[in-house]
């Protein structure tokens, strides 16, 4: 070989390395720092299928169940899939550490109650509005046998209820897990609750139900992206679940403290007033809650889709199926 044509092969070898090296930075993923699964998706008339979330630690198989309006039927789901070895009730009595409840409608609670008889001791942590609902409410020997650990005696001290303080964080027992809690408007002047799970130096956001702060004329989700902005820019925030429960088609007065797309898009124009339109660029924004009345579920997704000029990931999560952020 010449000594030119050597140095051109060295240029091109030089080059390619340069390129490949590129390629495997470029599509190296972050490694996941939380698994979620969900029980159940929907917003109303499916009873197997409603709000509950599970989320752990990547690698760790110690779960907090994010609402609980379906249990049973979606860890069947997630077992059928093959995320868990073992019996339904064997992953509920076992794998979920804790309940974390936004807000005691009975589309977020029905799984927890149902299943009460057959859990294990464990935290069910809310607002403290919330717990009182559930401790009063619910486990007073009318609705349902005193599961709770105060209240209408004898209290069965099935559960601890916890009541988490707004803007401070609480350790979830038996897992890895923390969480800062904020207040939501659902309906005003009905509280829901967001949960900020944190693992290690990763957030993951959850909303329970909430209205649009300029329906609610509230500023609590105003509140809420100004706490997370900071991580949201510095890309420690993982994911946002987020309810859309109507199309936009629903009149203004008949919301009951939802979000439509029109109005999620509103909320998160907000957001991204505070953080810059990059730092929402394929942030995974899932979406919870949609109602699933004929059309509805249709015309969200479409609307969604074509008002995503933030250019979120938007993701529509199913029954059963692992997620990792
Ligand atoms: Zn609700």
């Amino acid at each position: 070989m010449g000594m030119e044509t050597t140095r051109l092969f060295q240029r091109c070898l030089l080059l390619l390395l340069l390129l490949v090296g590129h390629c495997v930075l470029a599509q190296r993923p972050d490694s996941p720092a939380f698994s979620v699964v969900p029980l159940g998706v929907k917003g109303g008339l499916d009873e197997g299928n409603l709000s509950a979330y599970l989320v752990a630690a990547s690698g760790s198989t110690s779960y907090v169940c994010l609402d609980a309006g379906s249990v049973y039927s979606g860890v069947e789901k997630a077992v059928a899939r093959k995320v868990f070895t073992g019996s339904a009730g064997e992953v509920i009595r076992n794998n979920i550490k804790a309940y974390l409840i936004s807000h005691a409608h009975l589309d977020h609670v029905a799984g927890l109650l149902l299943n009460a008889t057959d859990d294990s001791p464990k935290s069910i942590y809310g607002l403290s509005d919330c717990l009182k609902t559930i401790q009063n409410d619910y486990f007073n020997w009318r609705t349902w046998p005193n599961f709770g650990s105060s209240g209408n005696p004898p209290a069965l001290r099935k559960y601890q209820l916890q009541p988490l303080t707004p803007g401070q964080e609480t350790a979830l027992e038996n897992t890895v897990l923390s969480v800062q809690t904020f207040v939501l408007s659902h309906g005003k002047p009905y509280q829901s609750a967001a949960f900020l799970i944190r693992s290690q130096n990763s957030y993951l956001l959850y909303l329970g139900d909430t209205g649009a702060d300029a329906i609610e004329k509230a500023p609590q989700l105003r509140n809420l992206w100004q706490a997370i902005q900071p991580l949201v820019k510095a890309g420690q925030l993982k994911a946002i679940f987020i309810e859309t429960s109507y199309a936009n088609v629903q009149p203004p007065a008949q919301l009951f403290g939802h979000l439509t797309p029109a109005l999620l898009m509103q909320e998160m124009a907000a957001l991204s007033q505070l953080t810059g339109a990059a730092a929402l660029r394929g942030l995974p924004v899932v979406i919870t809650h949609i109602k699933p009345t004929a059309g509805n579920e249709t015309a969200i997704k479409k609307q969604l889709t074509e008002a995503n000029s933030l250019q979120m990931k938007l993701i529509f999560p199913e029954q059963g199926q692992l997620l990792q952020f």
